[in-house]
């Protein structure tokens, strides 16, 4: 189970883990989220508006509404106001659905965080999620225990900055020479770990194909987790 290494150590060999959370840790066929950006960007620009044109995977929730109100014109002066009532309106849009939300753990990642857990690793979320709504979705999936870090996007527009905030939990808890490692699905995943000064396992389960990935040079790139748990 050790034949992947990463940098000097195998692949479970960190003293912390900072997962992303849509297409690594789980898969949502529903379409809850997303409506929820259909009705914010409705409420801020007064005009149906979907997120065609914006990068949303490996976005945050505000840089997803910004990127898709730059495209359709509104000026930063007219929404940056209302991004509180906003965010609330959006966790509101999804705890009145949460009915319907469909989020189910992609293949062997339960194997990965009880072997993780196993081993004494701190567990913990980075996203792009606003927090009521990256909750619901990893409580849905039945995850949400096995974590207790959490870097979520309420208070940040840019990724970097919810790692940084992530990683500073993590520090604040632990000796300064715990080591930690992130796992993400996209580009954005291996940019922001970078840095942050982190090693990155890249995981082919969202939207990007593993030779997607590879071109930002993650310190390991996997199909999915499932191969870490092929016979060496
Ligand atoms: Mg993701």
């Amino acid at each position: 189970m050790t034949a992947h290494t990463i940098l000097d150590r195998p692949w479970d060999g960190f003293d912390a883990y900072l997962f992303d959370i849509d297409g690594t840790l789980l898969h949502c066929s529903d379409a809850v989220h997303y409506f929820a950006f259909c009705d914010a960007l409705k409420a801020l620009s007064g005009n149906p508006l979907t997120l065609e044109g914006v990068t949303a995977h490996g976005n945050t929730d505000v840089g997803i509404l910004r990127d898709a109100l730059a495209l359709a014109g509104v000026a930063d002066a007219e929404w940056r106001p209302r991004v509180i009532e906003i965010r609330t309106r959006m966790c509101r849009f999804v705890e009145t659905r949460k009915d319907e939300l469909c989020a189910a753990a992609l293949p062997c990642v339960r194997e990965v965080l009880a072997h993780l857990e196993g081993q004494d690793a701190t567990l913990g979320i980075v996203t792009g999620n606003l927090k009521d709504i990256g909750r619901m979705k990893l409580q849905h999936a039945g995850l949400l225990d096995y974590f207790n870090v959490f870097g979520w996007s309420d208070d940040f527009e840019y990724r970097v900055d919810v790692f940084r905030s992530a990683v500073e939990q993590i520090r604040a808890a632990m000796p300064l020479s715990a080591r930690i490692c992130a796992v993400g699905d996209t580009p954005a995943d291996v940019l922001a770990a970078r840095a942050n000064g982190l090693p990155v396992i890249a995981v082919a389960t969202g939207v990007y194909s593993r030779e997607q990935l590879l071109t930002e040079e993650p310190d390991l790139c996997l199909e999915s987790f499932e191969e870490l748990f092929r016979a060496a």
